[in-house]
């Protein structure tokens, strides 16, 4: 009975690829074509303080698209294939990280869209890798969004919008941050500079990078 249900199930909501839409066999994490077009190895950039971060894709063609539809068109379950990526690329870290953690929203933000991408992500990768999920980061101020800004004020912006929580577990344990793309850094940099003041190390990663290669 439950086979059949989740027969009627997939054919009544297929598999869809995150890249292009398009609908692919049930497990698959991109189609054929989008497959084609991952790179061979992770894009390194540093988010603002020189935190590194490893990135799948640049923010370009379809995985452009493809953070858009999963962050603006409520694709939240799209959060399953790109984080299977995702942690291909964090697995290049020679590195052995105690916790993962993610980039908050503001909660009436995250109301609004209904999920907060980043999380979703951090939940994702922290089953495939093993490695538990920890909510350090809050979002105590509701800045207005970085992409409507200068350079200049990109980096006023972040100052002082993000709060650290469970301080206790965090002192000398290496940490993961994950959001969904880095721009100009500024964002996952402030991340970064909280939980290093709370003296944790950290590393970050991406599905996307958009700011110029290093
Ligand atoms: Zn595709």
């Amino acid at each position: 009975m439950i086979k059949i249900l989740k027969k009627i199930t997939a054919s009544l909501f297929p598999e869809r690829c995150p890249y292009c839409n398009k609908v692919v066999k049930q497990g698959e994490i991109a189609c054929k074509s989008c497959k084609s077009e991952f790179p061979e190895a992770p894009l390194v950039s540093y988010a603002s303080g020189c935190y590194i971060c490893y990135s799948s894709f640049f923010y370009k063609d379809i995985f452009a698209d493809a953070i858009k539809r999963f962050k603006f068109y409520n694709y939240p379950q799209n959060a399953e294939k790109l984080a299977v990526v995702l942690a291909d690329t964090i697995s290049q870290y020679d590195v052995s990280f105690d916790y993962i953690t993610y980039v908050p929203m503001f909660p009436k933000r995250e109301r609004e869209r209904g999920y907060n991408q980043s999380k979703l992500l951090a939940k994702e990768v922290s089953k495939i890798l093993d490695i538990p999920l920890e909510h350090f980061l809050l979002k105590i101020k509701d800045n207005p969004p970085q992409h409507t800004m200068n350079k200049k004020e990109k980096k006023n912006n972040v100052k002082g919008v993000f709060g650290v929580q469970k301080k206790d577990i965090l002192k000398g344990k290496t940490v993961l941050i994950i959001d969904d793309v880095i721009t100009s850094g500024y964002t996952l940099g402030e991340c970064c500079k909280i939980l290093s003041k709370n003296k944790a190390i950290v590393f970050c990663a991406t599905v996307c990078n958009a700011e110029k290669l290093l």
